[in-house]
């Protein structure tokens, strides 16, 4: 059928998905008009970009809540819309919503103490890093509970990591050693440093493993119910009221939590940090984008740092390109690529998907291998805002109440 639809014709598969590129349909009827019209009009609709159409043929189950988390072509379409608003920005992107209010006076003269309340020495917002903190003070004997607005769970995606990092994490008793190695899904040496004509620094035991974020998450969050910490999860954060005596977080779905302290996880979009900052635009951004592919045979090693070109143009912006190459948990030959670059958030910057449209090129060369011969198994991108000035100096100016710790 031939109803104002773009018609294909396959080039070479990439990813089990052709390649296709626009052509003139085959169609022999009287009515020349109709048809030429029909023609122009599938002619004007957009063919899928090789991101799209690579992405649209990978099944994306388990996305979650926390960084990195997402595999989607319509999550890369989502970020990449937020992270054209912060480029259109003038330097205050929007006035950000007020979730911490002061209040002065003891919170049980107030009318929110009427209502329904849950108590507790601490609440931490948001679960993906804040369930290893929550768990690290309930160890401690401290009342902890943990909102998390999505399901609290890891991602697919490996996080690499060194071993040294993991064992402060044993140190704080919130994790043993038995559960390093039951999440841990890959380790690898040695791992490399190189930049352009400057030669190669190969080093040991650094990033080289992979943990699974899944496994890890699960098993902290379990040590963390059994010492009685409680989850919220499937709940947001509404707003945060600090009295004299009390820091008290109101949840979107009407529960009320008091606490001696809320800690702010809620990573790099969150809603305290929004406020602190009074929605100011990043004065830099980290963008990065990559993917998790079967089919590499050189796989022992890793790229902690790698550059092997100088400042390129993508569109009308100006970026230098570094890599990071990891072996992945899930197979010999699977690999994790990474293609990061740091930017000034302005109207030309390039989008996540532009830079992935360069990646799909410039890997295969950087790695050495034919994108054909990859099974390119998920996707993997984000975007890390960063200021010059200190959270914690700017919540100290804006007077707001450091009852609230910061953590992004
Ligand atoms: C592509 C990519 C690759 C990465 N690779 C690595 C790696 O190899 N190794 C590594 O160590 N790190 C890696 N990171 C970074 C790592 O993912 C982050 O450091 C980690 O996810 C940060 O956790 P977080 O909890 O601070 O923030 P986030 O991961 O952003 O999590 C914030 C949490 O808060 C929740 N939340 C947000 N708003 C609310 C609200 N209003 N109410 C309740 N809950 C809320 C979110 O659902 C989420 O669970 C990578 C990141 C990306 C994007």
């Amino acid at each position: 059928m031939f109803s104002g639809t773009t018609m294909m014709v396959p080039l070479r598969p990439c990813n089990g998905v052709s390649q296709y590129l626009s052509k003139s349909p085959m169609v022999h009827t009287k009515r020349q008009t109709t048809v030429r019209n029909i023609y122009m009009k599938a002619q004007t609709q957009a063919v899928p970009s090789r991101t799209q159409r690579i992405m649209e043929s990978i099944s994306v189950g388990g996305e979650v809540g926390g960084a990195g988390g997402a595999y989607s072509y319509s999550a890369l379409k989502r970020l990449d819309k937020i992270w054209s608003s912060i480029c259109s920005a003038e330097t205050v992107q929007q006035e950000p919503q007020q979730v911490v209010s002061d209040f002065p006076g003891v919170f049980s003269h107030s009318a929110l103490a009427e209502k329904a309340v849950h108590k507790f020495d601490v609440v931490v917002c948001g679960g993906t890093l804040g369930i290893f903190i929550a768990t690290a003070l309930s160890v401690k004997g401290l009342k902890v509970s943990v909102v998390e607005r999505n399901l609290l769970k890891g991602r697919e995606q490996e996080w690499n990591i060194s071993r040294k990092e993991l064992m402060e994490l044993v140190e704080a008793g919130i994790l043993n050693e038995n559960d390093i190695e039951e999440a841990t899904a890959v380790s690898f040496n040695p791992n490399r440093c190189g930049f352009e004509n400057k030669g190669e620094i190969w080093v040991e035991d650094i990033l080289n493993l992979g943990v699974s974020p899944v496994k890890l998450i699960e098993i902290v969050k379990k040590r963390f119910i059994a010492l009685g910490g409680v989850i919220f999860e499937g709940c947001s954060v509404s707003g945060i009221s600090i009295y004299d005596d009390a820091a008290v977080l109101q949840l979107a779905e009407g529960n009320i939590l008091s606490s001696r302290l809320i800690i702010d996880a809620m990573g790099n979009f969150s809603p305290v940090v929004k406020q602190i900052r009074g929605g100011r635009k990043p004065d830099g951004v980290c963008l990065v984008v990559g993917s998790c592919a079967h089919g590499f045979k050189d796989n022992s090693t890793s790229d902690v740092i790698y550059s092997s070109s100088s400042v390129k143009k993508v569109g009308n912006a100006e970026v230098q390109y570094f890599w990071e190459a990891f072996p992945a948990g899930s197979g010999p030959l699977d690999r994790t690529t990474y293609m990061f670059t740091y930017v000034n958030p302005q109207p030309d910057s390039p989008k996540l998907e532009e830079l992935l449209e360069d990646y799909w090129d410039l890997m295969p060369k950087y790695q050495g291998v034919s994108i054909d011969n990859l099974e390119i198994l998920r996707v993997i991108y984000g975007i890390f805002p960063t200021y010059c000035e200190s959270l914690v100096m700017l919540a100290a100016y804006s007077h707001l109440s450091l009852s609230v710790v910061l953590g992004a």
